[in-house]
């Protein structure tokens, strides 16, 4: 009986595959980078033959370095990043266009267009987004109105749209499934997270025919079979996800209250709420979670732009440091910031602030400033920000925060772990398997596969490798809080302050 799950984990800049055996734990790994096109300012690509000739590539790599074959395969699951826009011609598989990746910002003269007919609460309570050029609907409509002759032909319904999933699936099948799941579906703009359909009503706003959506299907379950794909042929595909609720669901959060965030470049923060979606009033994202079919299930998200990022700034920019790693013994080589607060709104500030003109700032600066209490303070700032969005998501929840569970790059360092022990006041979970994207998607394919009965069982196999817990007092928290939020409110809209 075949007991390998293989999970691949397309990203924005890499390809991956991993394989995984029956107990969870991670058997070989294969990676491989993609260019990145930056045709104008802005906009960013990716040829979506780039993106499938390297995830085959790195599928079949695993294979071989994990010594296996498609026979020892119980099940393919696929995990990816979400809204990146891929339009394909149904007749010949070949893209109209290159895909345009969630970063691209071409849109955006689009959507603040838009946004005088299309209420912000009305789109909102059915999608649970903001209008955006993040997600796919303006992405698409921008295809099929540059794109020579694309609309008429997607009316006759000779082309295909997907986010990257649905154009793996589609690659994987050899053309016959064009499936996405609840996950991926939810990015776009044109997906009712009520009932579980593609929108007429959103679709007639943003002017998209139906004849080129995916069919959506439950996120473990069947996706049909690879066959264009030697090395692979005839492996189920049985479980899909967006990247960031497969982490929630490869961190075994499947209870209200349970909550991951992934230190990566950005911070991504979801909060497992259960059946019922729960609206923000803060700024933050509802979406729907990964759900076994027959099971609604959903998640708050909120991001924060400068994480891992505000360190790479540390090394690369103020050469303060020489690799990543080093920042948590500088930092640690001081008792305190010495009064020092960092807001890394090098970008603005996304959620709950929202404040497209602050910008960066220092305060506290005195002669006894070292480069330590910089570093320190800089590590301090992670954590503030994502206090901020896990206290906003805590509002608009019913549920309070009973865990948080951690992964990403920066989850690597142990001080910044404890500081946010200490200000949240709830235990930080490190777990064992960093890999937890590709593991969610190795869980929801294992789980249709059989090869676990039930989520519990998936739970058992989450490991912890350390828990970090509260050590500081609230009292103490609290008065550090104040004084962030005093840095930040500072911080507030200086670059039009400066005009
Ligand atoms: P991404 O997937 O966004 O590229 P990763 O999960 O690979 O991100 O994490 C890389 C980020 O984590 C970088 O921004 C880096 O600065 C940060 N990082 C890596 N190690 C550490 C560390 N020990 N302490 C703090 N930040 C770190």
């Amino acid at each position: 009986m075949p007991r390998y799950l293989l999970a691949l984990d397309q990203g924005t800049t890499s390809s991956r595959a991993i394989v995984f055996d029956e107990s969870g734990a991670p058997v070989a790994t294969a990676q491989r980078e993609f260019p990145q096109h930056f045709p104008q300012p802005g906009w960013v690509e990716h040829d979506p033959l780039d993106i499938w000739q390297t995830q085959r590539d790195t599928a079949a790599e695993a294979l071989r370095s994990a010594k296996i074959s498609a026979r020892d395969l119980a099940a393919l699951g696929l995990t990816n990043q979400r809204e990146t826009t891929v339009v394909w011609d149904r007749a010949t598989g070949q893209p109209i266009y290159n895909a345009i990746v969630w970063q691209d910002r071409r849109t955006a003269d689009a959507c603040a267009a838009l946004a005088k007919d299309i209420p912000a609460d009305w789109l909102r309570a059915r999608t649970g987004l903001r209008l955006d050029p993040y997600f796919s609907a303006t992405k698409i409509v921008w295809l099929l109105d540059h794109v020579p002759g694309a609309r008429a032909r997607a009316e006759r319904g000779e082309l295909a749209f997907g986010t990257v999933d649905a154009w793996l699936l589609w690659q994987l099948t050899g053309g016959r499934v064009h499936a996405t799941d609840p996950t991926n579906a939810a990015r776009t703009l044109l997906f009712n997270i009520h009932s579980g359909q593609w929108d007429d009503d959103l679709l007639a706003r943003f002017r998209i025919p139906r004849a080129l959506l995916p069919e959506v299907r439950p996120s473990s379950g069947s996706f049909g079979e690879v066959s264009a794909v030697d090395e692979l042929r005839g492996v189920p595909i049985l479980g899909v996800a967006g990247d960031q609720q497969a982490a929630l669901f490869g961190q075994a959060c499947f209870q209200p209250g349970q909550a991951k965030i992934t230190y990566g470049t950005g911070c991504f923060m979801l909060l497992q709420t259960g059946d019922q979606p729960a609206e923000s009033r803060h700024g933050l994202l509802t979406t729907p979670a990964c759900a076994l079919a027959g099971r609604a299930q959903f998640a708050l998200e909120g991001s924060v732009f400068i994480g891992g990022a505000l360190i790479q700034w540390l090394r690369d920019s103020l050469q303060f440091i020489k690799n990543a790693a080093e920042v948590e013994p500088l930092a640690a080589s001081v008792p305190d910031t010495g009064g020092v607060y960092f807001v890394p709104a090098f970008a603005g500030l996304g959620a709950p602030h929202w404040d497209a003109y602050a910008r960066g700032s220092v305060f506290g600066l005195t002669r006894g400033t070292t480069k330590a209490h910089l570093a320190r303070a800089a590590l301090e700032a992670i954590a503030f920000q994502n206090n901020d969005v896990l206290e906003a998501m805590q509002a608009d929840a019913a549920h309070p925060l009973r865990e948080l569970r951690v992964d990403g790059g920066a989850s690597a360092n142990a001080l910044l772990m404890q500081f946010q022990a200490d200000l949240l006041g709830v235990p930080v979970e490190r777990p064992r398997v960093s890999e937890t994207t590709a593991l969610g998607a190795a869980f929801l394919a294992g789980l249709a596969a059989k090869i676990w009965p039930d989520a519990s069982a998936l739970a058992t196999h989450w490991q912890v490798d350390r828990v970090f817990t509260p050590q500081r007092s609230r009292d103490e928290m609290a008065a550090r809080v104040r004084r962030w939020r005093e840095a930040v409110k500072r911080s507030a809209g200086w670059e039009t302050n400066s005009a």
